[in-house]
């Protein structure tokens, strides 16, 4: 039996992984995919404390997946299936194997919503893309646009110019959420065009994106738009599927933690962007993986085994 089982390997996974095996616990972090989650999907990042220049998220992954296995992690890249918790020994069935632990830690994350239209999820890879870091370089000299208005979007449309001519930011209010200093960015950049007030009600195309319908929410106006690539940035969902009807989730799917990352069942703890909370940064995530690893410690300590 382990002590502590992760999973999700993001920056709040990891970082619960280098405090628990630095502190001598026996913790098991299973991934799905790639390291670094949502983080491995961005370009660059400079918000992140200790790096003057930008470090790229995937590096970043890679350090802090390195610095946990130092200490002792062992990572395995599977999915996870199943998950009882009730008990006192927690077990966690992947498609390979089940395992046993005291502990475990949630840190699945969370996944970029979809705007629900037909043909949405048909062209993804044939012009609908929900990360701009991973299919930019696709656009070469060609006109995308990204819909949403926060600071994924913002960066997005920002990252886009880099290759392509023309990028429209689409959004449905007539003000960004995206902080100030990218507001200003996008400005000044003569590639990108905001359109206002405004909604995708289809995406065209056959065989691929050919363009978007569009209709303005005060004038009620409709407009076709000839597109080679639609960026979808209008936020993310959590990844709670496997412990719903299990863990307090809030209305929006989010589990329900106290300040120390403690979920409403003992010995389990939540981390990271699939936690309520009110800011969703690498940096809040690494926080909550500190703090859920000090509380497991503690937890395991207390109890008997
Ligand atoms: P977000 O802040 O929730 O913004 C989502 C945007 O999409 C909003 O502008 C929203 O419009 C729009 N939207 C939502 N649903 C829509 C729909 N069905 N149709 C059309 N538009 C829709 O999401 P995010 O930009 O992914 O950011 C998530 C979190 O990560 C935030 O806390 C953000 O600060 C953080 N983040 C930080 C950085 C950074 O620090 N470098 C980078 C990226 C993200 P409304 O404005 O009208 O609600």
């Amino acid at each position: 039996m382990h002590d502590v089982i992760i999973v999700g390997g993001g920056p709040a996974g990891f970082t619960a992984a280098l405090y628990s095996s630095r502190g001598m616990l026996d913790t098991f972090l299973i991934e799905k995919l790639v390291s670094g989650g949502q983080m491995a999907t961005t370009y660059m990042m400079e918000n992140y404390p200790g790096f003057e220049e930008p470090i790229s998220g995937p590096d970043l992954a890679l350090r802090m997946e390195g610095q946990a296995r130092k200490f002792g992690t062992k990572v395995i890249n599977d999915d996870v299936v199943e998950l009882k918790l009730d008990g006192k020994i927690k077990t966690v069935r992947t498609t390979k194997q089940v395992c046993e632990s005291k502990v475990v830690i949630l840190c699945m994350g969370a996944s970029p919503k979809e705007l629900g239209l037909p043909k949405e999820r048909q062209f993804r890879g044939a012009g609908v893309s929900f990360c701009a870091t991973c299919d930019g370089a696709f656009y070469k000299g060609k006109t995308v646009a990204v819909i949403g208005g926060g600071d994924t979007a913002a960066e997005d449309a920002i990252f886009l110019t880099r290759f392509c001519d023309k990028v429209y930011m689409i959004h449905r209010r007539d003000s960004l959420r995206a902080i100030k200093l990218l507001q200003e960015e996008i400005k000044s950049n003569p590639k990108i065009e905001i359109i206002w007030d405004t909604v995708v009600e289809e995406i065209v195309g056959n065989f691929e994106v050919e363009g978007i319908k569009t209709r303005n929410l005060k004038t009620n106006e409709t407009k076709f738009i000839k597109l080679d690539g639609i960026f979808v940035a209008i936020g993310s969902s959590p990844n709670t599927e496997l412990v719903r009807g299990m863990v307090d989730l809030d209305e929006n799917g989010y589990i329900i933690t106290d300040e120390n990352m403690a979920t409403n069942i003992p010995g389990v703890f939540a981390a990271g962007d699939i936690r309520h909370k009110t800011l969703r940064q690498v940096i809040t995530a690494a926080s909550d993986g500190a703090i859920a690893a000090y509380m497991a410690e503690k937890y395991i300590n207390e109890n008997k085994w």
